[in-house]
């Protein structure tokens, strides 16, 4: 499959790694360490060395899993063993995880003595299709997702589908959400192919690439996200403040996808009554997130709480609560400035179905 060029790097399609390979023998990097959190350490190290025999020096830095410890605590114990090793400026670090490990490192690297070289190699759905192309790093703070960041490029993503066969069945599907957005602000015919699909273990590596393009092609036009890019949050305010409303009062929380995946049902209900969006559209939208994902019971009471979460968000402006909005399949606009009372409107619409 064809490499996607962003500005200053490529995303390549690569089940071998040689691409890697390459890339290695011609950087000479001083150093190489390798971020993992448990799971990858347990899952795709092994299949990662497999691929690499001839990579055999390198250090491992492990964080634990999840989404609690997307943390300067942990982004400091990062900086901590660059240091105690001696990385200098012209070391590597390999970001080997899902979204949580390529934000997070990709921030480490992206300030550890003012920038160090990184590479993604993300091993989740979500992070193939998403969080590991467009050079967003962060971590989270007092609850608030991706508060702390910076725009910095890596060198490569690169993109290996083996990494999937480990993924459990809902990290799988949580991915789906974010190819699914990516139909719905940019290309109906995606979107209808998508939604043919029985399930998450259908998607291919050519839906993958697809989606890549999607994105891709947004963040090269707006990589400061000033405008256009700001299309590929549709979901993302709602969705955001349910997600963190769940890490924090949840026992089974939900996962990333799952919360944009509900943020996108009620938003394109706000789509509906504001842009233009058709009964028929809505009705489309709303049908594919309960078919993969079911429904969710957000708690009566918690309405109020969500509409304060989502005040806090980095996106809003002079206070008001920003929204990217489809007008239709396929097409999506951008800074909608939207009541609170039509917010809970949303909610309770999603409450109703
Ligand atoms: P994640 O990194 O927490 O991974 C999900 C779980 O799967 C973790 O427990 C992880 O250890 C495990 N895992 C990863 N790869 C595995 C494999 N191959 N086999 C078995 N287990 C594996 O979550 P995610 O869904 O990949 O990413 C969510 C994060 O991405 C969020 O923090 C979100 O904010 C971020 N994100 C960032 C961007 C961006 O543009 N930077 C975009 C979207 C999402």
């Amino acid at each position: 499959m064809k490499p996607i060029q962003n500005d200053s790097y490529q995303v390549f399609f690569d089940d071998s790694l040689n691409i890697l390979n390459d890339f290695l023998t011609k950087k000479k990097y001083s150093k190489i360490f390798i971020l993992v959190d448990e799971q990858t350490s347990e899952h795709c190290l092994p299949i990662f060395q497999e691929k690499l025999p001839s990579l055999t020096e390198f250090d491992i830095i492990e964080v634990p899993n999840g989404e609690e410890n997307k943390t300067i605590d942990f982004c400091i114990g990062i900086w901590r063993t660059l240091l105690d090793f001696e990385a200098d400026r012209n070391a590597l670090l390999i970001n080997l995880g899902g979204g949580v490990v390529t934000d997070m490192g990709s921030f480490a690297a992206a300030t550890f003595k003012r920038g160090i070289d990184f590479l993604q190699i993300p091993t989740t759905l979500l992070s193939q299709v998403d969080a590991s192309v467009g050079g967003k790093t962060g971590i989270d703070m007092d609850n608030v997702k991706n508060i702390i960041g910076t725009f910095s490029q890596p060198q490569a993503v690169i993109i290996c589908t083996d990494f999937l066969k480990t993924l459990p069945d809902r990290e799988l599907n949580s991915g789906l959400a974010e190819i699914i957005k990516h139909g719905i602000i940019a290309d109906a015919d995606f979107f209808e192919e998508v939604t043919l699909l029985n399930d998450a273990k259908e998607i291919t590596a050519r839906h993958i690439h697809h989606s890549v393009e999607i994105k891709n092609s947004v963040v090269l036009t707006d990589p400061f996200e000033k405008n256009i890019r700001k299309t590929l949050n549709f979901g993302h305010t709602i969705g955001h403040a349910i997600e963190s409303w769940s890490l924090n009062n949840e026992k089974n929380q939900l996962l990333h996808g799952e919360a944009i995946a509900i943020g996108m049902i009620c938003e394109a209900y706000i789509a509906k009554e504001t842009n233009g969006l058709s009964e028929e559209n809505l009705d489309k939208i709303t049908n594919v997130f309960i078919k993969f994902f079911g429904r969710y019971k957000i708690r009566e009471g918690i309405n109020n709480t969500l509409l304060d979460i989502m005040k806090q968000d980095k996106k809003n402006s002079n206070g008001k609560i920003s929204f990217s909005l489809p007008n239709k399949i396929g097409s999506c606009s951008y800074d909608s400035f939207i009541e609170g009372s039509l917010i809970l409107d949303s909610l309770k619409y999603y409450q109703s179905i």
